[in-house]
């Protein structure tokens, strides 16, 4: 089987052949302009030294700063961060904000570190690389494994090192640490406005019940919870299947968002019959949307797939192989540049308040991600019918297309981006 990283190289050949780039722009969008890989000591509470292997890959930034998130997972390696930080590139450009892409990761299980322990590792991974990052050279964010109080932790350690206050280098801080009403559920919600835009432009080859779609959602954490909750705002949708990784429920009838998302660490109390993750993979339902890890969906189980929509709430959950045997049974997936795209765009307008000295409340953030992720849901849908291609290609075509501009401009005009 493929790696993650080699399927998005092969995701973005083809995209390729519908974008119009020029050779010398491709060949250095293909290769991360950096890469840091460093190691973090950590005194443990045992009083041993334990060091953890970390990277940042700063992927491209023709359209503004790098943005992207730093995962904390213990099969974190630099295949995968350069992958994760390419689409960045490609998500960032694709909304239309003004960031380039990257990503970090510590291979670390944070579960089985201390609450000390994290805080050492989260101040260690910022004092080896505090400056590469900055406003406006390179903004991290949470990613999987990672959160607010780990990001908190990352700022000020960054402020220390630097003298003096800098907001607006990290996104996703908690609230009382200058981060934003509606970034919690910008992604999640982020991928509900996609799915409704998909279903209100309609489709050419796939007839959607007008009520009771039903949706299941494969990995009911922070983006699944946030997806599954936002269903409520459209009587079309009915939940009726949740999962995570210790297993999952299914309720013909529809599941209780409520109760589902009082605890989604234990589904044990939900209404519904037990059912095995590659059972709820089997499910036949309209959309099924994969909010867990990359490579859910591959070439050993996409034949038991029975749905209509695929919505890649995760990044790159389905794998190059399984994308390819999808098209064939016309199952429409809506990628992770977009579908998942909430989430940086609710960090943009962080960002855009740390350096306004604003506070915006929820209600305006989700309304402005809600329109950018409208505008760009069109966008995509468009070029796919315009050219033929399936959705995934439209919006890597139409994402590689304004980066090559920028990078093309900023060569002409002699800035060093190529
Ligand atoms: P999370 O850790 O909060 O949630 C992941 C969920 O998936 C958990 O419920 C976990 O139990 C479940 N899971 C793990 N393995 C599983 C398996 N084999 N089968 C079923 N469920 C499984 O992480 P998150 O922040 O919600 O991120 C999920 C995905 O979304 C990741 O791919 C991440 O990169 C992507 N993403 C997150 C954000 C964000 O804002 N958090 C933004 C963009 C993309």
């Amino acid at each position: 089987m493929s790696t993650f990283f080699e399927d998005t190289q092969k995701f973005v050949k083809e995209a390729v052949e519908a974008a119009h780039i020029p050779g010398d722009i491709l060949a250095k969008l293909e290769k991360p302009d950096k890469v840091l890989e460093f190691e973090i000591p950590v005194k443990m509470d045992d009083g041993s030294e334990k060091k953890f292997q970390a990277w940042r890959v700063q992927h491209n930034n023709a359209l503004g700063p790098y943005k992207g998130g730093i995962r904390f997972h213990p099969q974190a390696n630099l295949d995968e961060v350069k992958a994760l930080a390419f689409l960045m590139t490609l998500k960032t450009s694709l909304a239309g904000i003004p960031y380039g892409g990257a990503k970090g990761a510590v291979r670390v299980n944070p579960g089985a570190l201390s609450v000390r322990e994290v805080e050492e590792l989260s101040r260690g991974y910022v004092r080896a690389l505090w400056q590469e990052i900055g406003p406006d050279k390179d903004i991290p964010a949470p990613d999987v494994g990672t959160n607010a109080q780990i990001i908190d932790w990352m700022a000020d350690e960054y402020e220390k090192l630097l003298g003096h206050p800098a907001p607006g280098t990290f996104t996703g801080k908690s609230l009382a640490h200058g981060g934003s009403q509606g970034r919690e559920p910008a992604t999640g919600f982020g991928g509900f406005v996609v799915l409704r835009e998909f279903l209100n432009l309609g489709s050419t080859n796939y007839q959607l019940p007008t009520t009771g779609l039903t949706v299941a959602v494969q990995g009911i954490g922070n983006v699944g919870s946030f997806f599954a909750r936002s269903l409520l705002r459209d009587t079309r949708m009915k939940l009726v299947a949740v999962s995570n990784s210790k297993g999952g429920v299914y309720r013909e009838g529809g599941i209780n968002i409520g109760a589902a998302m009082k605890n989604p660490k234990d589904l044990s109390a939900i209404e519904g019959s037990r059912i095995t993750n590659e059972e709820l993979l089997g499910l036949s339902v309209d959309v099924l949307a994969l909010a867990a890890l990359e490579n859910s969906v591959t070439e050993q189980n996409a034949g038991s797939v029975e749905v209509g929509i695929i919505l890649e709430l995760a990044n790159g959950p389905v794998s190059y192989g399984a994308d390819v045997f999808l098209a064939q049974k016309k199952v429409h997936v809506v990628p992770d540049i977009l579908a998942n795209s909430g989430g940086v765009v609710g960090s943009y307008f962080e960002w855009v308040q740390n350096r306004a000295g604003e506070s915006w409340s929820e209600e305006e953030v989700l309304g402005k991600i809600e329109t950018v992720l409208e505008e760009a849901s069109k966008k995509v849908l468009g070029y796919a019918r315009e050219k033929n291609i399936s959705l995934r290609y439209a919006a890597y075509a139409l994402a590689l297309e304004r980066v090559a501009g920028a990078m093309k401009n900023a060569a002409q005009s002699g800035v060093e981006n190529i």
